[in-house]
């Protein structure tokens, strides 16, 4: 692994900016929010510091080029696959190489399934090949297929309406894109309320705003005491061409084949390493992004890119010869696909010591252009943030939105901690996401120096302030 090397020069002189007095008391802050400013606007030389090493200076591309000799390596990396295991071994190594401390890797069961071959074919109206992408934990066909007229929906309410119609179909899902977090419920669910009014299987509509013929997979979750159907994703371009033929009254048939399946719960690991505090180490600051990613494409944006502008928020700091007061900790979580599988055995595993978590960090919707950082905390946490926020004005990222967000995260958002997520171009996010498009194509190196630099410059003065961010 490459490794730049940083000269300390000036950097007594930044550790030594700032030296507050001990100003806790009982857990209550004894500093007025006029002191809290000053502390935060001390951190301004700091913030250039790392901004023009990330944006101007020797480690400018470096995330974009650890990334594209992962991903052009290993490839995609899906739970369960052979190239998971093997890029949590380079990651392992690589973090070890970069001389960050305590690397190690903690071990997580998560789901092995295999999409294996597939196709679906339009038999009426006409002979058609419909691409498609088998949903992640979807069983698949008998050998010979499932060859049916289909059933155009566009929401669960006209599937529940027209259930007499569904018996012994195909239901096709050509629900609108309303955004992903509504729309990706029919990808979720769509074979069990498919299931439900006795189709054979369902084909969703893929969750995206933007197609060029690309079908996007994802997770599907099926119920218990309900059928297991297959389903799979196709195409916005199919899905509509289906619901007007169907609207002529043209009778479709479809012959979808699956070759899914579900395997066994294998071993992997959460890749943790860290910059251990120097007055506080016990308390935290957590980076993170998921390392694992569907199995077309490269999964380079999701989620290569935030794990690795997380990996360079800390060669960041460290080339700096930084060190802050609380402990910097990298997670790159293991099975975020599944939904959230490594980040969850994380929570568990470490939610005892939940008090001293300051922030939780993720970045899983895109490292493009940063607009800001999408935060949930207590009033008081989003008065100091937004100051932290202020360091970032020489690049233009100082939008703090509400609703921090992120599957990895969620379970200490919703348990109290504070938590950040980076946003930034979500219609071109989701153009690529979970698609054979999500590649280094899409990447940009430039993006990718200004979004680590959003990442450091927060995660480092949240760490090294004297206080933790103050909870409800
Ligand atoms: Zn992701």
């Amino acid at each position: 692994m490459k490794f730049l090397g940083f000269t300390s020069t000036g950097v007594v002189h930044l550790l030594t900016i700032y030296t507050g007095a001990a100003i806790y008391q009982n857990g209550v802050s004894q500093n007025t929010f006029q002191e809290i400013k000053e502390e935060i606007a001390h951190y301004k030389d700091v913030a250039k510091a790392i901004i023009n090493l990330a944006v101007y200076g020797e480690a400018q591309n470096r995330s974009y080029e650890r990334l594209s000799l992962l991903v052009d390596t290993v490839g995609p990396r899906l739970s369960g696959s052979k190239n998971l295991e093997k890029a949590i071994q380079i990651m392992y190594q690589n973090l070890q190489d970069d001389r960050l401390e305590n690397v190690h890797l903690e071990p997580v069961k998560i789901p092995h399934w295999e999409r294996g071959e597939e196709s679906a074919m339009m038999l009426e109206p006409r002979l058609h090949k419909m691409a498609i992408l088998g949903l992640g934990s979807s069983i698949g066909t008998p050998h010979e297929g499932i060859t049916a007229e289909v059933l155009v929906v566009t929401s669960f309410d006209e599937l529940r309406r027209r259930a007499s119609e569904a018996r012994g179909k195909i239901v096709v899902y050509n629900q609108p894109y309303v955004n992903y977090s509504k729309s990706v419920q029919y990808r979720v669910s769509g074979a069990v309320e498919a299931a439900k009014v006795g189709a054979l299987a369902s084909l969703i509509r893929s969750v995206t705003s933007f197609s060029i013929y690309s079908p996007h997979t994802g997770i599907q979750k099926y119920q218990d005491g309900v059928p297991k159907i297959p389903t799979a994703c196709i195409t916005v371009e199919d899905a509509e061409m289906v619901a007007r033929m169907a609207s002529r009254g043209s009778r479709v048939v479809v012959q979808l084949k699956m070759g899914a399946k579900n395997y066994p719960d294998v071993d992997s690991f959460n890749t943790v390493a860290e910059i251990i505090g120097r007055k506080y180490p016990e308390q935290v600051v957590l980076v993170s992004g998921h390392l694992d990613s569907w199995d077309v494409g490269q999964g380079a944006m999701d989620d290569g890119g935030g794990a690795f502008i997380s990996w360079e928020a800390l060669s960041l700091i460290k080339d700096l010869g930084l060190r802050p007061k609380r402990t910097l900790r990298l997670v790159l979580w293991t099975a975020e696909e599944q939904g959230g599988i490594g980040a969850f055995q994380y929570y568990q595993q470490h939610k005892a010591n939940i008090s001293n978590y300051s922030l939780v960090m993720e970045s899983d919707l895109g490292t493009f252009l940063p607009s800001g950082l999408q935060f949930t905390g207590s009033e008081k946490a989003r008065a100091i943030m937004k100051e932290v926020m202020k360091l970032l004005q020489p690049i233009n990222v100082t939008q703090l939105f509400t609703a921090g967000e992120g599957t990895d995260i969620s379970f200490w958002i919703q348990a109290g901690v504070p938590g950040a997520s980076l946003l930034d171009d979500l219609y071109k996010y989701f153009s690529f996401h979970h698609s054979r498009g999500d590649t280094m194509t899409v990447m940009d190196p430039e993006q990718m120096n200004v979004a680590a630099a959003v990442w450091a410059v927060v995660s480092y003065v949240i760490a090294d302030r004297e206080e933790m961010l103050p909870r409800n």
